[in-house]
């Protein structure tokens, strides 16, 4: 179980960087909790005291959300569940609604936060692959000698390993930046373990946009998760389809590609199936939703993948 003596609600950042500096080391940052709840249980973390807990869900540039000049800004608390009921979002962002869609379920999806998902830094967590693929940067937040200190990283250099990040004790995440991309196809393919509330064993986030011929990759973007100690883009993989004609062997060879990927020790055979399964079909749904030319994405090749 989680304790603690004191449950702090700020509601500004000025609030949120006194409570830290009075409690330094003795207090931990809170969104969801969905994460941290179940990790303070018998069997993970065990009985857990937390002297102070800071809840920075209060604080509206938490929560705010934009699109503008082909870039998306979205709170680090914004719950999973807004980007599938945000329009705008939903738009800018076309595999995000598919991550959340498979997101655990409609409770916990609406405390969930994008922040602590990416701040967890679990090698299977769904909101990371996505976006990668978008080209993310986490902007972090400290108060220094009376200064506000900003500073923008890209989100591969803010997830160092499994569980670790590069966020300071004194720093809040504050928001997720990445590239706007309408028009552009999406998908996310996800396995775990049980259909409903899984943990990805593996996932993969596909975007694809077409040139004017509609026959041709003008750009594709693959990362994958679940399989290595920090989800990666597919960037080999991305090159050799850029610009290519969309045929079906192009596409197996692509999928090919990625398997050496795969480092879990568990049931590696079976992750390599799956993500070469995965990038068919990850490739496959985003072309469609892009609006590939029929001729080139035939029917039985949308079958054998579905
Ligand atoms: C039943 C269930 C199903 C789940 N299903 C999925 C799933 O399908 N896919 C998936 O990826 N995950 C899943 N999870 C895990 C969890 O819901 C997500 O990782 C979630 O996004 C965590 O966000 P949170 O706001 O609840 O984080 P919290 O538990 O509040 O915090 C997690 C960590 O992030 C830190 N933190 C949070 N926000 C900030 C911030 N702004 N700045 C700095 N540090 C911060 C906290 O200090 C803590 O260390 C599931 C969990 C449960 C209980």
């Amino acid at each position: 179980m989680l304790t603690c003596d004191e449950y702090l609600t700020p509601t500004s950042l000025d609030e949120a960087f006194a409570a830290m500096a009075a409690h330094r080391g003795r207090h931990r940052l809170i969104a969801g909790g969905t994460d941290i709840l179940p990790w303070a249980r018998e069997g993970r973390a065990g009985d857990v005291d937390v002297p102070v807990l800071i809840d920075i869900t209060r604080i509206s540039e938490l929560t705010e959300r934009k699109v503008a000049a082909g870039r998306v800004r979205v709170g680090a608390a914004t719950p999973i569940q807004r980007f599938l009921d945000d329009k705008a979002i939903a738009t800018a962002m076309p595999c995000m609604p598919r991550c959340a869609i498979w997101f655990a379920d409609d409770q916990i999806r609406e405390q969930a936060t994008i922040g602590g998902n990416l701040a967890n830094a679990s090698p299977a967590a769904d909101g990371v692959p996505p976006l990668l693929a978008h080209a993310a940067g986490v902007e972090l937040a400290s108060k220094r000698d009376g200064r506000l200190m900003r500073r923008l990283l890209p989100l591969n250099k803010f997830i160092l390993g499994s569980g670790k990040t590069a966020l300071a004790d004194d720093e809040i995440m504050i928001a997720i930046e990445c590239d706007a991309l309408p028009g552009y196809g999406g998908s996310f393919e996800k396995v775990g373990h049980r259909r409903s509330l899984v943990i990805s064993v593996v996932c993969l986030a596909g975007l694809v946009k077409l040139d004017a011929s509609r026959r041709r990759f003008e750009d594709v973007r693959l990362a994958l998760g679940g399989v290595c100690p920090v989800p990666q883009r597919l960037t080999e993989v991305e090159n050799f389809l850029r610009g290519a004609a969309i045929d079906s062997g192009r596409l197996e060879r692509a999928a090919a590609m990625p398997l050496d990927f795969v480092q879990s020790r568990t049931r590696r055979e079976y992750r390599r199936e799956v993500v070469h399964g995965f990038v068919m079909r990850g490739l496959i749904n985003a072309l469609r939703r892009a609006g590939a030319d029929a001729d080139v994405l035939k029917p039985e090749l949308e079958a054998a993948y579905a």
